[in-house]
């Protein structure tokens, strides 16, 4: 078994000499972001040995510049808005954030950049961490290059597994170098708020990152191609979000594309150009505009796949064709969240283990070995004001599957519960009811307050409840979940 040892980025010349051997393992995982490090556990847990590779820092993407910092942002944000709206707390709390505070209390939540105490942690379940880059040389076959360009060679005698997640996507357009956009990285890292910042995306990350620079004080605008918000969602998630952005003092462009970013003096502002010949200044850019798999570096062409390509996987996360490599997470594109990527590897490492003798063999293809929930039952919160959380299929994408289908809508504002929640509560629930089987095929809710539903929503569809046993899942009085009762209601009606 693989004993744990930390390796800093000063190599030691008796580790220098020890790590230029091959070192074999049974696992070898490339990238210690949340998915990588849950590979490593699950692998450790059957009794195999891990090793993991990372090139920035152990946690990855979720933990530093993506989950955690945005969440921390918005969760001041969130809870003055909530309490704005509650009779006799309300007057208490009209003052503006503590800015300085809010973005202390983000560092806080991303350990001010720094990796001990996952290093710890994976260490803990007995994995070795490899700082550097990780390639691919061949079959089972990874090189690491260490910051002072030492290589260590691995041999993976069961699996490698790729979790190197994805990075932002921003448009090779004219004046783009000049300009130094942001991406979610500053936007979620930045020190202080921009007086001015432009938002090209209106998806999850350009919603978020809009709803926290306007409350800390930047005056935001948000460019979207499309004629909505959150297009992946029910629409109405967007419009609810889209009158509170405006509301509070965001301006809202649909339809318009950027076609060019100046920035002729470095400290100055930037120009952004749209394609209907208008111009927007501001202090800052930031590009929402989608995620990139970072294998473009990743010594895929040693095995005959495609750099820079998201990587197809089967249902235990391994890559068609191989019989030894797993891509899991952001990697494989199946469902780019942090929840539903730590999912797939607690199926891939049960895989693996199955696959190697070192766990219970693979039986059924819907069970513990195969990451089914992310084809039609992938949960997702967006922590905007108001908050909105779906799983499972909209409407419109059931009916592209071809369901026989009935959406059944109840209004928030008419639960007690969001009566008692808030003061003039604003907020919408959808379920799609599959008329064939009677079961539910997705649920949103939109409304403050509502991600903590959602787990409600989760069971109901991944456990395919039938409606007529939803009938006996009484929700407690009074809370929002007696929307559960609204809407089985609204569907008997
Ligand atoms: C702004 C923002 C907010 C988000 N908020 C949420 C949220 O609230 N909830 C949620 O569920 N999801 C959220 N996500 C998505 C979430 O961050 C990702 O789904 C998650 O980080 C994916 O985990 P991963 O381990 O696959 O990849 P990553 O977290 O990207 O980790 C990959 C790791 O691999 C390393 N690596 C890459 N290449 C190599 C190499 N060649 N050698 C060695 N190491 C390498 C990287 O340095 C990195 O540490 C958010 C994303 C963004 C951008």
């Amino acid at each position: 078994m693989a004993g744990a040892h930390t390796h800093d980025d000063t190599v030691s010349m008796t580790d220098a000499a020890k790590i230029s051997e091959c070192s074999p393992y049974d696992v070898v995982v490339i990238g210690a972001g949340p998915v990588g490090e849950n590979v490593a556990d699950r692998a450790r847990a059957a009794g195999l040995s891990a090793a993991v590779v990372e090139s920035e820092l152990v946690g990855g993407e979720c933990s530093y510049w993506a989950c955690m910092p945005s969440k921390a942002l918005l969760r001041p944000v969130v809870a003055r808005a909530d309490a704005r709206r509650v009779p006799g707390l309300s007057a208490a709390v009209q003052g503006p954030l503590d800015v300085e505070a809010v973005l202390a209390h983000r560092d806080e939540e991303t350990s001010h950049w720094k990796d001990d105490g996952q290093v710890a942690w994976l260490e803990s379940v007995g994995a070795d961490v490899y700082r550097g880059t990780g390639r691919l040389t061949g079959p089972r076959a990874v090189t690491v290059t260490a910051p002072d360009g030492t290589e260590h060679r691995l041999a993976a005698r069961h699996a490698v597994a790729v979790c190197t997640g994805s990075r932002a996507v921003v448009p090779a357009l004219p004046g783009i170098e000049e300009a130094h956009p942001w991406t979610s990285r500053e936007a979620t890292s930045a020190k202080e708020a921009p007086g001015r910042l432009v938002i090209v995306g209106g998806g999850v990350v350009g919603v978020e990152m809009a709803t926290v620079w306007q409350a800390l004080g930047s005056e935001v605008t948000l460019l979207i191609r499309g004629s909505g918000l959150l297009p992946k969602m029910e629409p109405f998630a967007g419009e609810l979000i889209a009158d509170a952005l405006t509301e509070a003092g965001a301006r809202i462009r649909t339809g318009v594309s950027v076609t060019a970013v100046q920035r002729p003096a470095p400290d100055g502002p930037v120009t952004v150009v749209l394609d209907d010949g208008d111009r927007v200044e501001a202090d800052e850019i930031l590009f929402a505009t989608g995620r990139a798999p970072r294998t473009d570096d990743l010594g895929l062409e040693k095995i005959g796949l495609e750099p820079g390509s998201w990587l197809t996987v089967d249902d235990s996360c391994r890559v068609e064709g191989t019989d030894w490599l797993y891509a899991v997470g952001d990697v494989n594109h199946r469902a780019l969240l942090t929840h539903q990527g730590k999912y797939q590897a607690r199926i891939a490492g049960a895989a693996i283990a199955a696959r190697t003798g070192h766990g219970p063999v693979e039986t059924t293809p819907w069970g513990a070995h195969a990451a089914t929930a992310d084809h039609a039952a992938v949960p997702q919160v967006v922590f905007t004001d108001p908050e909105a959380a779906s799983v499972g299929l909209t409407l419109a994408e059931a009916e592209r599957a071809g369901h026989r289908v009935r959406a059944v809508d109840h209004d928030l504002a008419s639960v007690a519960g969001s009566g008692l929640y808030a003061d003039g509560y604003r907020g919408r629930a959808r379920m799609i009811v599959d008329l064939d089987r009677e079961v539910l095929l997705g649920v949103t809710f939109v409304g403050p307050g509502i991600g903590e539903l959602l787990h409600s929503a989760t069971v109901a569809v991944v456990g395919e409840v039938p409606i007529d046993r939803l009938w006996h899942a009484v929700p407690a009085y009074p809370t929002i979940s007696e929307v559960w009762l609204r809407l089985l209601e609204t569907y008997r009606r």
